[in-house]
């Protein structure tokens, strides 16, 4: 009864949702990636929960490193403090005052260790979740390598952990644990999302891997962690040239589908002036608030990513290779659209340093854009970019963005 009369008191904070009707669905906004105490970040899952609750997300997937919320966890509160980065009240202080005067919280003295149990997924889902309204997804960041390279894999509505596994190569980490996903979905019948996060954390996988391994058909375009080389190096690819490298490779040479982007938070830290939440999202244009529904229109790549930007529609038309955006406005905010592709004959093209490989094919300002995509490409998207600056920014100078899926390749 006591945790039914919260979930209402949390529910009536909640600010609107940003889920906007459209003809073919609803747009819900979601974060698939989020870390709490269950691994390494510095927050209760509650806590954590009803920030994006009350920040207009419709779903989130707590997907903590190799770990599901289920079992007995408790924690020394030594520990919890040691999470905390920067000032102010840290995670325990914050905890107390939101659920004071009720029994919600358990600590004990174990031994003269001060603890607090972690709480379940089972437990304080009903605290939250609404039918229609606001959905938590189960996942796990499996989090495998190879040497000193990490391969995390994000497994969205998992039913039962699975244990990282090892392997050969880089490919081959990726591959396998892929398929442990992929044999997960087929014995349960449940439809499981497994996206490849962060390529360029610690330069671990490069846009050939990605290309190559097949079974990946989602990766992270964009991640808020600032510590996951999102724009490269001198040398090596950000995340947007590695997208259209692996899907040259994968529609030239393999004959393969294309890679569909997703933009997350990879949130750690809540607290101190480093927070992390709210920097990525996508959004999905689905039938229902639901797993199945959800995972469904991602598949079908109804679905952008997000860094502050928002569509109201996006439409392709197949027979006259027209691509419509409508752009949401946002203030004073201005907003250029790019057509980004390559051309079959990219390698000719390459010259001058030049690779050929996602050029810009068209650029346009406004918020209604069309862009009519070239007979003579692999296939293209659009990237939004506006002239506002992101409020949460993970790199220097970043402004708001949104990615749309690739198109005109079949
Ligand atoms: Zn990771
Ligand atoms: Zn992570």
């Amino acid at each position: 009864m006591k945790s039914y009369l919260l979930s209402i008191l949390i529910l009536s904070l909640s600010l609107s949702n940003a889920s906007a009707q459209s003809s073919d669905g609803t747009w819900y906004r979601g974060n698939t990636h989020t870390h709490s105490l269950w691994s390494d970040g510095n927050d209760f899952p509650e806590m954590i929960t009803e920030w994006y609750l009350q920040n207009g997300y419709d779903f989130m997937a707590l997907s903590d490193h190799n770990i599901l919320a289920r079992g007995d966890k408790w924690m020394a509160l030594d520990a919890v403090k040691k999470r905390q980065k920067g000032e102010g009240p840290g995670a325990m202080e914050k905890y107390l005052k939101r659920y004071a005067g009720t029994d919600w919280i358990e600590t004990r003295d174990n031994k003269g260790t001060q603890e607090v149990r972690l709480k379940k997924l089972e437990e304080y889902r009903s605290l939250f979740e609404k039918r229609g309204k606001f959905l938590i997804i189960e996942a796990e960041e499996i989090s495998a390598g190879f040497g000193n390279k990490p391969i995390h894999i994000n497994a969205l509505n998992i039913q039962e952990v699975l244990p990282a596994i090892k392997g050969s190569s880089v490919r081959d980490v990726m591959s396998r644990n892929l398929q442990a996903i992929s044999k997960q979905e087929k014995e349960t019948g449940e439809p499981i999302l497994a996206h490849l996060n962060h390529p360029n954390f610690r330069w671990a996988i490069t846009a050939e891997d990605l290309a190559h391994v097949i079974e990946e058909k989602f990766f992270e375009v964009y991640n808020g962690h600032p510590g996951i080389g999102h724009l490269g190096d001198e040398t090596r690819p950000g995340d947007e040239e590695i997208w259209d490298i692996a899907n040259t490779i994968r529609i030239a040479e393999l004959k393969q589908a294309p890679l569909l982007g997703v933009a997350t938070d990879d949130s750690h830290n809540y607290h101190g002036g480093h927070n992390s939440p709210g920097r990525g999202w996508i959004m999905v244009r689905a039938k229902r608030l639901d797993p199945k529904s959800l995972i469904a229109a991602m598949r079908k790549g109804d679905f952008y990513a997000s860094s502050g930007a928002y569509l109201d529609e996006i439409s392709w038309n197949k027979k006259t290779r027209e691509i419509t955006i409508e752009i949401q406005a946002d203030g004073e905010s201005t907003f250029t659209a790019e057509l980004i592709g390559t051309r079959k004959n990219y390698q000719a093209n390459a010259d001058k340093g030049k690779t050929g490989i996602g050029e810009i094919l068209a650029s346009k300002k406004g918020r209604s854009i069309t862009f009519a995509v070239p007979k003579d490409v692999l296939y293209a998207r659009v990237t939004i970019t506006s002239s506002a600056a992101h409020s949460n920014p993970s790199f220097d100078g970043q402004k708001k963005q949104a990615w749309t899926q690739p198109v005109g390749w079949k």
